[in-house]
């Protein structure tokens, strides 16, 4: 007889698995989001990744997915019926707090839903809470928050990743089965990858931006943080689709993304740029990502080396487009329009005490950057030029994919660091984004899953990136299902050593 494996716990379910524990009756909707909030009792006060809650509201709205379930609706009808989901403070929900984890928009009511706040709800989802993230997705770390770092489940000396820092930590750490955060270079996938869950940047496109409050609208996607790859692969078939309301949402019908988890990728072509493997790599990160790879071609995938040739110009591409993007869209937040107003002697001193006493300095130094690259003289030599170059990252992608179906690289060059380690260098922290941008860049989706831990103490999780081409979803879930499913990576805790007991 071989070991008893440990119970889990009715919070540490997948949503696949408690979506069947719910159609069998086997638990209530209300049960799962106690269990949630008790999780939250005893572990937020030291993570920080709830920085809104009203757990009432949560018991009351999970009462009434009870009351569906008692009134005869399905699971076939209404997926994610009675599931607790979260979101990262940058998604609208009607009648919850939107902050941005800025201090800025103050007691900011959403008055309205998000489109992908509209579609969970219409699926049956429970959504509660507001999860906490680097101010205005800006950030790598989740410490350019105006509510404060959040913790790293794993170690919370460490840092969550960013922006979608809380989003990634909650799910870790078991406070909610499933959470939505925003993708513009990374801010999915790095925080997933840091915290243990599976992240996924949908194509630009596949899900619609109506309801994100904007970054950087040509490169922002909205994706799923899950335990598993068939969590992400059902919470994507329930985001995804055209929308009238964002303009820039394809309307290209959405395939049944958890029908293609097969496990089966024999013959498959994964693709390794010659240019990920860089110096500065930490050694922990490429061994386990060399390992990951032997891995998928014992499965059957073929490996074959390929060449993204401007990936080095990524970054500087990056932070002058998005900075460009950022300064236009934040110019919204003035007092006038939304925002907690500071008194001033004329409209340009309020705007001017409104900004400079709301927005934090990470904030601050893109919108400066954004102006400096879109003004008259510089805008040639930064903005145009950039614009260029990101066509030319793109085409790099529709060349490889010629020939292969997926690409590997880590998600992030080293593991979740300490908290205060990058912070006083920008620099350092915009490195990090070196594997996430290009795929924001080119429209492409990507996702990061669990692929081993650093050596036993500290034991932090690590993640792989698999990229794929744009609306290339399916086969990219595949490869990512059939990995997770035959390692061990996914099945483990953090052991949550600081929580309260109770
Ligand atoms: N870390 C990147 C930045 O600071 C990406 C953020 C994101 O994806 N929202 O811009």
């Amino acid at each position: 007889m071989g070991l008893m494996a440990p119970k889990t716990m009715l919070h540490e379910l997948t949503i696949s698995e408690l979506t069947g524990k719910l159609a069998r009756r086997e638990v209530s909707a209300r049960q799962a989001m106690q269990a949630c909030l008790d999780q939250i009792s005893r572990t937020n006060p030291a993570l920080n990744a709830f920085i809104r809650l009203d757990p009432n509201r949560a018991l009351a709205d999970a009462d009434l997915a009870d009351q569906a379930i008692a009134q005869g609706k399905t699971h076939a009808e209404f997926p994610l019926l009675g599931v607790p989901i979260a979101t990262k403070d940058v998604i609208a929900v009607k009648d919850q707090p939107l902050n941005c984890g800025s201090k800025i928009l103050g007691d900011f009511i959403s008055p309205y839903d998000a489109t992908v706040s509209r579609k969970l709800k219409e699926a049956g989802a429970v959504i509660f809470g507001r999860l906490n993230m680097d101010e205005f997705a800006m950030g790598s770390s989740t410490e350019n928050s105006a509510f404060g770092v959040t913790r790293n489940p794993w170690d919370i000396s460490r840092i969550p990743g960013g922006s979608s820092g809380g989003s990634a930590a909650a799910v870790a750490a078991n406070l909610c089965y499933g959470a939505l955060g925003s993708d513009t270079g990374g801010s999915v996938r790095q925080p997933a990858a840091f915290c243990g869950c599976v992240g996924l940047k949908p194509s630009y496109g596949r899900v619609s931006r109506y309801g994100l409050v904007a970054y950087a609208s040509s490169l922002d996607q909205i994706g799923p943080i899950t335990k598993t790859v068939g969590d992400a692969a059902l919470l994507l078939e329930t985001l995804a689709g055209h929308d009238p309301l964002d303009s820039t949402s394809v309307p290209q019908p959405v395939p049944r993304f958890t029908g293609e988890l097969t496990g089966d990728i024999r013959g498959l072509r994964i693709g390794l740029p010659r240019e990920y493997m860089v110096g500065g790599l930490d050694p922990e990160v490429k061994a386990s990502v060399d390992a990951s790879i032997r891995h998928l071609s014992s499965l059957g995938a073929e490996v074959v080396e390929i060449s993204l040739p401007h990936t080095e110009h990524a970054i500087a591409t990056y932070y002058i487009i998005a900075t460009a993007e950022a300064s236009a869209n934040l110019a919204r937040f003035d007092g006038i329009r939304y925002c907690k107003r500071a008194e001033g002697a004329d409209v340009i001193d309020l705007y001017s005490r409104t900004r400079g006493s709301g927005f934090g300095e990470e904030v601050k130094r893109r919108i400066i950057l954004g102006t400096y690259v879109l003004s008259s003289g510089y805008y040639d030599a930064y903005y145009l030029r950039a614009q260029k170059v990101r066509t030319l990252i793109r085409s790099d992608f529709v060349k490889a994919f010629e020939s292969v179906d997926a690409i590997i690289t880590p998600t992030s060059p080293t593991p979740p660091f300490k908290i205060g380690e990058k912070a006083s260098d920008p620099l350092q922290m915009y490195l990090m984004d070196i594997f996430t941008i290009s795929a924001n860049l080119a429209g492409n989706c990507a996702i990061s899953i669990p692929c081993g831990f650093t050596s036993p103490s500290p034991r932090l999780p690590l993640g792989m990136q698999i990229l794929g081409p744009s609306f290339g979803e399916s086969t990219l879930l595949r490869i990512a299902h059939a990995f997770e499913q035959s390692t061990p990576w996914h099945r483990e805790h953090p052991p949550l050593d600081f929580a309260t007991k109770s």
